[in-house]
């Protein structure tokens, strides 16, 4: 049996790892100075979590789920994003006790049943950011200065800032009748998916890939022209608090996103440099997910960056290698393991990466996979040597040798290092 990962589902290499930490690492600063905390949540969850949230008639729940049943009959699922996680988790906990606004955090992986292609996998990665308790327009401009800023770290560019807004409740019962009525004579014409959609909840239609659906709605109307006065304010006060911050941003009305759970403000940030797949982050508002939970009325919003997108584009740019090892501790003579080992572990103690032979070898053999390792310096523990406490060193950079104590030794490790 020839074993291989699942489809759609990939290793992340060590050679590729200094990547995801760098990125990794840039989030966490910038997420932190703006006072968001890590939250780390169970992959699997109970799927009503998931169906009640994302809701039924969109494609994550109606394609995309990994749903199984555990041992007792219980219905699972693997997490296909963070939002309704982390709800529960704020609700579960009572995180509504301490002192508002609250600002999460996390990085994990994802799982959806898709198609594999470039750029979309069936476990994929987000950095993903949710706040609660914040009603004003300030914080979803601040979300978005903070994509930006973060893109900025990584030194990537060419992106869409594309926001709309999907209105509240109350909105969109009178968007509700008009799209109603401009699809009514359309539904033939609509894909079966649509078709059903339409009869359950029409909104869902704005949002399905088709090409021939969309080609129907893009005469369809738009819930902008039907936001409430209260909703209107909020959008206008965001776009001013976007010219704040300079960020150049694209009022995009086809933005529905594809989840139940989004009220008001919904944004996507998006690159020609991908293809296809071109939607990095993605997020909005979800004013009434907390109470619909159980918990109290509590407005929310947050947004999700697709990790292997952002890996793909930020990887010509940062050239970044696995570390490879500093020194190689090598022995020439018999039963010197124990000297080795002390040797070494005073080497790691300074912080320094070393490696060393596991198993009974010769010096030649050592000193080749000193120079396959890359390393600059190895340390040669022999016999002699041991008498007068000192040990053999080569630079493999110009092949320059010598003796010295352990002290010397660790000056000229500690000064090579600095030098680098
Ligand atoms: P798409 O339109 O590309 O399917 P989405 O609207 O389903 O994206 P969200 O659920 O909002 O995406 O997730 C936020 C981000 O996560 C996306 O912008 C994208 O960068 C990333 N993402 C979503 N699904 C995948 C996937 N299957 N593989 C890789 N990245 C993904
Ligand atoms: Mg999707």
């Amino acid at each position: 049996m020839k074993l291989s990962a699942l489809r759609g589902m990939q290793d992340i290499l060590p050679q590729q790892i200094p990547l995801w930490h760098y990125i990794e690492q840039k989030a966490r600063t910038i997420l932190e100075l703006y006072n968001f905390h890590e939250i780390r949540t169970p992959l699997l969850e109970h799927a009503e979590l998931f169906l009640r949230s994302i809701g039924e008639d969109t494609d994550i729940v109606e394609k995309e789920m990994y749903i199984f049943n555990d041992k007792k009959g219980r219905r699972i699922a693997l997490r296909p994003e963070g939002t309704a996680s982390l709800v529960r988790a704020y609700i579960q906990n009572s995180l509504f006790n301490n002192p508002s606004p609250q600002k999460f955090y996390y990085i994990g992986p994802m799982f959806r049943y898709e198609r594999p292609q470039k750029g979309r996998q069936r476990q994929f990665h987000q950095i993903g950011v949710e706040c609660f308790g914040i009603s004003s327009p300030s914080i979803e401009a601040e979300l978005l200065w903070i994509v930006k800023q973060f893109f900025d770290t990584l030194n990537l560019k060419k992106f869409s800032f594309e926001i709309n807004s999907i209105g509240c409740s109350k909105c969109r019962i009178s968007y509700k009748e008009h799209l109603f009525k401009f699809l009514r004579d359309k539904i033939t014409d609509l894909c079966s998916d649509c078709q059903r959609r339409f009869v359950k909840n029409p909104l869902r239609v704005l949002d399905c890939k088709v090409e021939s659906c969309r080609e129907i709605l893009r005469d369809a109307p738009v819930v902008l022209d039907f936001l409430c006065d209260k909703c209107k304010k909020h959008f206008f006060d965001l776009q001013d608090e976007l010219e704040f911050y300079e960020i150049d941003y694209i009022i995009n009305p086809r933005i529905v996103r594809g989840l139940d759970y989004y009220t008001g403000t919904v944004f996507e940030v998006t690159t020609s440099m991908l293809g296809a797949q071109n939607a990095v982050v993605a997020g909005g508002r979800y004013d009434e997910l907390v109470k619909i939970f159980g918990g109290p009325s509590t407005p929310a919003v947050g947004f999700a960056i697709g990790l292997e997108r952002l890996v793909e584009l930020a990887k010509d740019s940062l050239c970044l290698k696995p570390k490879s090892p500093l020194v190689y501790v090598a022995y020439a003579g018999e039963d010197l393991d124990r000297e080795v080992k002390l040797l070494i572990n005073e080497i790691r103690k300074e912080g320094f990466i070393a490696e060393r032979a596991y198993e009974k070898t010769t010096l030649k053999n050592q000193l080749k996979k000193a120079q396959k390792l890359g390393v600059q310096w190895v340390i040669i523990v022999g016999e002699e040597e041991i008498k007068t406490s000192s040990y053999r060193w080569k630079r493999m950079e110009d092949g320059a040798q010598g003796i010295g104590s352990l002290e010397e030794i660790m000056k000229l490790l500690r000064e090579s290092n600095e030098n680098k």
